[in-house]
């Protein structure tokens, strides 16, 4: 090849047509659509072109070759026909994992998605009245009967529901807030930018470690709308600090007849406490401290689906809920329905901690983690390989999400130790495995946090484990 230029061996590049009228490719491509079959085609005959004159040193005469052509056509059509999302194996201990889809929802959860996305609903049908009814009722009750807020409604997620209160209570008017709570959560949400958004004016009080209730008093006049309190979710000021307690907020805003809003990031309504964790303030408890707007996530804490959940008194809700940008941003009925469902469960705290998955791991006991690595030892079975070595160790897993940033919970990891094969390749190879399964790789050692990996899970990662051993 080496001495044939380059336009002539562009030549040698089939058409098109003789490939879509070869028998092997009909055979191939009996069950994808023709439009795909096509697409395939074009993208296998563009890479090779573009090999061919981008390489000046292409030798291997094969490539031109019908058979490797269609075989790539086949490769081709399978990744152009499968599903881009994909479930996955989680094992990386983060249970609040925002690029794995945060939460998963509990099985009752699931049940309800056959009969209400594949059939009309009551979405916003006052079965009643036999009029039209309001999409937020759904959930607006059971929100109002878990947390003794007056009022409740839900937009698409949190950041939606932080703009769509800004927006409504203080567009072209000031809100205070405390410099130590300027926040950016990952997927650049940052405080100033919303703020900036909803066309209110921030007013930056106190310092990044040390804000005084006089702060508050000095700054605020007849532009004041809004207080507000952001939850400092994803970090830790640490040392010489202070931030003004809800309450002293909730003191001043009531003097100048001003609201208090916060922005609660997480917001759990189990008191994890009392399971061995830290202490966050519930939303129950904020709302009792006179917060008069609270926003918080469904799919952090709470392991329901993506939702801003915002509470508070009646009148403000209200102002929220006739705002042209609530419509934009308002909730799909899947996500109502998985809400309402996740909602029901906390009726029941015990139920809650038992059924929601995200609140299950997270108070797994270092007791119950223990012997779940057992049974998955026991699954796996001696492994004689030189490539790597598996054994159990201690770590610690996250809440992840944003929320308890410091906190780490005992918990028991698979360890492989490298034999033959690198801890980088291991990782690579759990991550192309069907499902994918998603580990850390720490030292040179690639671990598998056993507290994220559910318990159907465990023969999965038994099998690509052995499946490893043997490649
Ligand atoms: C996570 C978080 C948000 C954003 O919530 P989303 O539901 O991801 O939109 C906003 N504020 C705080 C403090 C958060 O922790």
């Amino acid at each position: 090849m080496e001495n044939i230029p380059k336009h002539e061996k562009l030549k040698r590049i089939p058409a098109v047509g003789k490939i879509l009228s070869s028998p092997q490719l009909a055979e191939i491509s009996k069950s994808y659509p023709r439009n795909l079959t096509l697409r395939a085609v074009h993208r296998v005959l563009e890479t090779l072109r573009k090999r061919v004159e981008s390489d000046e040193s292409v030798q291997d005469p094969s490539i031109f070759e019908m058979e490797r052509i269609l075989d790539d056509v086949k490769t081709d059509l399978r990744r152009l026909a499968s599903s881009k999302l994909r479930p996955l194996i989680n094992a990386t201990g983060v249970v609040i994992h925002t690029n794995l889809g945060r939460s998963i929802l509990a099985e009752s959860v699931l049940e309800r998605f056959r009969p209400i996305a594949g059939g009309y609903s009551n979405l916003e049908y006052d079965l009643e009245k036999g009029i039209r009814g309001s999409r937020h009722s759904h959930v607006e009750e059971i929100l109002k009967e878990l947390t003794s807020a007056e009022a409740a409604m839900v937009v698409n997620n949190n950041a939606a529901a932080v703009l769509v209160c800004l927006d409504t209570l203080a567009r072209g008017r000031e809100v205070v807030v405390s410099r130590g709570q300027l926040v950016e959560i990952g997927g650049s949400f940052r405080i100033p930018d919303v703020m900036r958004r909803s066309g209110a004016r921030m007013v930056e009080v106190g310092t990044t470690n040390k804000t005084h209730k006089r702060d508050y008093e000095e700054v605020i006049g007849p532009d004041t709308a809004l207080l507000l309190k952001v939850h400092q979710s994803n970090f830790q000021v640490v040392g010489f600090t202070e931030q003004v307690e809800t309450t002293d907020l909730v003191e001043i805003a009531r003097k100048h007849g001003l609201p208090v809003m916060e922005d609660l990031g997480s917001g759990c309504l189990v008191d994890f406490s009392r399971y061995g964790l830290m202490k966050e303030p519930t939303v129950q408890e904020v709302l009792a401290e006179g917060v008069d707007l609270v926003t918080f996530s469904g799919d952090k804490m709470l392991g329901g689906p993506q939702a801003g959940i915002i509470l508070g008194k009646r009148n403000l809700v209200d102002a929220v809920r006739k705002n042209q940008l609530s419509r934009a941003l308002r909730i799909d009925k899947l996500t109502l329905l998985a809400l309402e469902e996740t909602l029901k469960l906390y009726r029941d705290e015990s139920t809650a901690v038992k059924e929601v998955p995200t609140l299950r791991m997270i108070v797994q006991t270092y007791g119950e983690l223990r012997a779940k690595a057992r049974r998955f030892m026991r699954m796996t079975g001696r492994l004689d390989t030189k490539r790597f070595h598996l054994e159990l160790t201690d770590g610690n897993s996250k809440v992840g999400g944003g929320a308890m940033p410091l906190f780490a919970m005992p918990t028991r990891l698979l360890c492989i130790r490298p034999g033959e094969v690198s801890a980088n390749r291991i990782e690579e190879a759990l991550r192309e495995y069907d499902p994918p399964i998603i580990a850390r790789v720490e030292k040179d050692q690639v671990l598998l946090d056993f507290r994220t990996i559910q318990d159907g899970e465990l023969k999965v990662v038994a099998a690509a484990i052995r499946s490893i051993a043997e490649s």
